[in-house]
């Protein structure tokens, strides 16, 4: 039963009152609401900046990148034909000075063509082109590009047959490039021992390991790793070529792959990086197989 009074004159002071709250609780809800929406505009403006800020950079990097590669090519192709003694004969120092002219100028390349790449993945321009193929043309590519540089008696280089892998649909340049960083950093931190790379499937999701019984990492470092430009400080660090540049760009090609990378690694013991991806690229829902 209602307790209220049912004096009319209470009864409209009650409605007045109740209507000055709610519209006090209007203005008060209309204030907070234009607060928002002054939020949101400030938010998308610096969602504009940061995108404008990072297409510059990813230009920038492009044109930079793009910009070094012809004298990159000239100094290389000049200390070919000074190698070669196509000028002349050389002295043995002459020639060990040519031979550091030529590895530096290859490591400046590959850091130049990293960053290319690096900064078209982020600028988008990265393009994907699927197709079918068999693993164990693409197992038997990588084991060709890799023997000339197998000069290490003491460490073997094993690529496993890809059993119970079906054909796969996905980018195998990319791929390839994924794996070449893989197995050239394992080669690059093992002394001695083993490096195996290894495609197993699982469900509609292919993995990929690269094993190495080299000088491993610390946990701290795993993460890290795959961020721009970072190396693990370490002895044999400084007698080797590289960029830190290659996980960063193995990373993202992963990822425009639609799958991921990752690491185990104990140190002194060795490490395991391995790529997982779809075995058909989404994108590619409905091409004929
Ligand atoms: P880069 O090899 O050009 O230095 P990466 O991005 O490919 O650059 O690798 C980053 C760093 O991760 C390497 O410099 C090295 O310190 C560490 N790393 C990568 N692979 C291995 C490996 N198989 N064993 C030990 N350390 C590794």
């Amino acid at each position: 039963m209602d307790t209220a009074s049912n004096d009319p004159a209470e009864l409209a002071q009650a409605l007045e009152a109740s209507l000055r709250e709610a519209e006090s609780l209007r203005a008060e809800l209309e204030e907070t609401n234009r607060g928002v929406l002054a939020l949101y505009a400030e938010l998308d403006q610096q969602a504009e900046q940061l995108r404008e800020a990072t297409e510059l950079k990813s230009r920038f990097l492009a044109y930079m990148s793009h910009e070094f590669r012809t004298p990159i090519n000239s100094i290389r192709s000049i200390a070919r034909l000074l190698a070669d003694r196509v000028d002349g004969p050389l002295t043995e120092e002459q020639e060990r000075q040519v031979g550091f002219i030529q590895s530096t100028a290859t490591e400046f390349a590959e850091m130049v063509d990293d960053l290319l790449d690096l900064a078209k993945v982020e600028a988008g321009r990265v393009e994907i082109s699927p197709a079918w193929f068999e693993m164990v043309d693409l197992f038997s590519a990588l084991r060709g590009m890799f023997k000339p540089v197998l000069t290490n008696p003491d460490l073997t280089l094993v690529f496993e047959e890809p059993h119970g892998v079906p054909r796969l649909y996905t980018d195998d340049r990319k791929l390839s490039q994924i794996l070449r960083n893989f197995v050239s950093n394992a080669l690059k931190f093992t002394p001695r021992g083993e490096v195996r790379v290894c495609a197993t499937c699982e469900g509609d999701v292919v993995t990929f390991t690269v094993a190495d019984t080299g000088i491993g990492i610390a946990p701290e470092f795993h993460e890290a790793i795959f961020e721009d430009f970072a190396q693990v400080q370490s002895p044999i660090q400084k007698r080797l070529r590289g960029t830190g540049l290659g996980l960063a760009l193995s990373r993202r090609l992963a990822i425009l792959l639609g799958g991921n990378v990752a690491v185990q690694s104990e140190p002194g013991k060795g490490s395991v990086f391995s790529l997982t991806i779809p075995v058909r690229l989404q994108a590619a829902a409905g091409a004929d197989g």
